[in-house]
């Protein structure tokens, strides 16, 4: 499939002087093509209405036989990924790709490759970033991890797969059958495979924070924390609590909310975003700066 990756937030128009450029001198990667210093202050950043709004996820899941479960069951993966939005007013489109993604230029497109080791999601990261003076050896701090946001590209990486079931299925000393009759129980008052899954889509969901700015709780002197009342922050560390309206554990808060919604329309903090290379530490340390917080 061919994918197109046209921005369509509305706020280029006030830029197409700029687009005459040569090509020989645009830069390789987005540029913030805003030239003002925009406001990195919270309340500035938060100038959308939480009101619905669409996002699309393109997502690709490597061929591997390790992500036999996200191939076979990705519609009640994706499906938990879209309840988790539709929570929070955001209509999420998801379109399944061949392709492995490019980076996306846009501030309601976002990328979602599942791969099979935490070597591929670093040897993706890398490749998504050439180009913008990117070391490659830097990459080594990935490893061990579930989840990595390629920000600059809008692409969430994800190392998918059962970390216990990995190297036999890979050796075929265990046939997927054989996987799948590890998990048929309850756990927490779901079936396993269901907390799995929804595991799976937290997972995806967290990394997607990433790509719209949500930062760890206890950055920016800890405004957000692991806990609302009792349901665990979507950008924690902790445990799922399921409930009717957090249906994968996890919930965002209203600064949260807003944050996203502006990135999403485009606004404020899309604008800053940009302005800060689409890097989310050089983007936090400018909120940080302008709104007095502790980055840490
Ligand atoms: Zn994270």
């Amino acid at each position: 499939m061919t994918i197109s990756f046209s921005g369509c937030n509305s706020d280029n128009s006030s830029n197409s002087h700029m687009t005459d450029k040569p090509a020989a001198l645009s830069p390789a990667v987005s540029h913030p093509h805003y030239p003002y210093y925009p406001s990195y202050r919270l309340e500035d950043l938060c100038d959308k209405e939480i009101d619905w709004k669409d996002i699309k996820i393109y997502v690709h899941i490597e061929d591997s036989k390790i992500l036999w479960d996200y191939k076979q069951y990705r519609a009640e993966i994706f499906g938990h990924v879209r309840d988790f939005f539709r929570e929070n007013l955001i209509d999420c489109r998801i379109v399944y790709s061949q392709e492995k993604l490019s980076p996306f230029q846009s501030s309601n497109e976002f990328g979602v490759e599942i791969l099979d080791s935490d070597v591929r999601m670093r040897e993706r990261f890398a490749f998504l970033l050439t180009g913008i003076n990117f070391d490659p050896n830097e990459t080594k701090l990935l490893l061990e991890r579930k989840g990595y946001a390629a920000t600059r590209a809008g692409v969430t990486l994800i190392n998918g797969g059962l970390e216990e079931f990995k190297e036999m299925i890979k050796s075929g000393d265990m046939s997927i059958k054989e996987v799948e009759d590890q998990y048929p129980g309850t756990y927490r008052g779901t079936t396993v495979r269901r907390y799995l899954f929804k595991g799976y889509a937290a997972n995806i969901c967290h990394e997607l924070g990433h790509c719209m700015t949500l930062a760890h709780p206890g950055k920016l002197s800890s405004l957000v924390s692991d806990y609302e009342a009792e349901t665990p922050n979507l950008m924690s560390y902790q445990n799922p609590v399921f409930s009717k309206k957090n249906s994968i554990g996890y919930c965002l808060t209203p600064l949260q909310q807003k944050l996203i919604h502006s990135f999403i329309a485009g606004g404020n903090n899309y604008r800053a975003f940009l302005y800060s290379e689409r890097d989310l530490d050089i983007y936090l340390e400018s909120v940080a700066q302008e709104n007095k917080l502790s980055a840490e």
